[in-house]
């Protein structure tokens, strides 16, 4: 590589879809990033959720380098080891019996979908139909997802929507009751939004939505892509509600920074994904695997588990005192390390304006909607690095608020 890349490459070359920050960062360890000349970050994004052990953990290389040296890829026709150990992994962990693998949360979800209304018609009938699904919700990219999804601005301008899809308002189970019914084959349902702006459903809304479900034989699905794998302090967030799914996708922090996704479902459910009903090339890839596996290993432990809970302790308490001093935000909320703060109403839709003064200040942070800060840094990370990330973001807010 003879042409070190610069951000003007990106305008140059790369389809305009993205509009990345100026700075390259190209080595990462744990919760610090370095960017092309040296510049020392500290990591609150974590790769939206996806790093969930930091950067280049030992136990991630490890699994990485070990595998790298074996064995890469099979496609579909043979299976592989790190596959099949982490499938079985992960319907030990969980409520789940069997696993479908995949490559992303778009793709997890797609598989979701296409399984619940799959299993409705194997089961009742092409007229079950309809999906229901909630406003504000994000479900992934693939043009399924977009229209399942509660933000219409990622469905528009792409020709007709697939129909049977209605949407309700989360949180509230009465506007479920109207549209709820026979033909209903699934509700799909985050614990807690994430993209739609760290908004925690209500234990009962969970409980109601499952209730719901048996009455009118729909699945319920959780879109768990965001908030599984510890990021709430528990290794799934519906393990914290005690309401179980049919049908439960997880992508993000299941591969730590390799993409990898997964669909978990039950016995009952899992024989309409009939051999030859959907699959994709890479599901499985042993390389992915072996990656999540350590991940799941090291993640879904009782120390690695509590020690979010406390690190969730410690931002709020920093970010409450920041807000004493700055009042910059209205409420600050979230489980575990899935953080958001919402700004006050004298700043209404400036949280994206944070974003840049953090990164002179030397931090990384994220959005969840113009109007909420969102922060979800490594599950491990150091209580300095919380400390140090937290005065830096503090030295953005003063200067948001003297408006520099
Ligand atoms: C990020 C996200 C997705 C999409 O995942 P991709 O890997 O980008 O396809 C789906 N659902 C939720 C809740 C997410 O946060």
């Amino acid at each position: 590589m003879s042409h070190t890349p610069t951000r003007a490459d990106f305008d140059q070359h790369m389809v305009p879809n993205y509009s990345p920050q100026k700075v390259i960062p190209v080595r990462g360890e744990g919760s610090r990033l370095w960017d092309q000349d040296g510049r020392e970050y500290i990591d609150f994004a974590g790769g939206i959720a996806v790093n969930s052990l930091g950067h280049c953990h030992p136990v991630m290389v490890e699994a990485l380098k070990t595998q790298g040296e074996k064995l890469w890829h099979l496609s579909n026709v043979y299976t592989n080891e790190p596959a099949l150990a982490l499938a079985r992994e992960l319907t030990e962990r969980t409520f789940a019996d069997k696993v479908y693998l995949c490559s992303s949360g778009g793709e997890a979800n797609e598989a979701a979908l296409k399984l619940a209304r799959r299993w409705a018609f194997d089961n009742y009938g092409e007229q079950k139909n309809r999906i229901i699904s909630f406003g504000k919700s994000f479900h992934g990219r693939t043009f399924f997802t977009v229209s399942v999804g509660g933000q219409p601005k990622y469905s528009q301008g792409f020709g007709p929507v697939p129909g049977g899809i209605v949407h309700a308002e989360y949180n509230n189970l009465d506007s479920v009751r109207e549209l709820i019914g026979d033909t209903t084959c699934a509700v799909m349902v985050e614990p807690i939004q994430g993209e739609g702006g760290i908004i925690p459903a209500t234990a009962e809304f969970l409980e109601g939505l499952r209730a719901l479900c048996d009455e009118h034989n729909a699945l319920l699905v959780f879109d768990e892509v965001q908030t599984g794998v510890g990021r709430t302090g528990s290794f799934y967030s519906y393990m914290d509600y005690g309401v179980t799914p049919d049908i439960l996708t997880s992508a993000k922090g299941l591969g730590g920074g390799f993409p990898v996704g997964a669909m978990l479902t039950t016995d009952r459910v899992a024989p309409a994904m009939a051999i030859g009903t959907h699959g994709s090339t890479y599901g499985g890839n042993a390389l992915a695997s072996a990656v999540a596996l350590a991940g799941v290993c090291h993640i879904d432990t009782p120390e690695v588990l509590a020690g979010v809970a406390k690190r969730h302790d410690l931002f709020r308490e920093h970010l409450e005192e920041i807000n004493r001093k700055h009042g910059v935000f209205k409420e600050i909320r979230g489980k575990g390390l899935l953080i958001g703060a919402e700004m006050a109403p004298e700043y209404e839709g400036r949280a994206k304006d944070i974003l840049p003064l953090a990164i002179e200040e030397g931090l990384m942070a994220l959005i969840a909607g113009p109007n909420v800060l969102r922060m979800t840094p490594s599950l491990v990370v150091p209580e300095a690095d919380i400390k140090e990330g937290l005065a830096r973001l503090e030295r953005a807010v003063a200067r948001l608020v003297a408006g520099q």
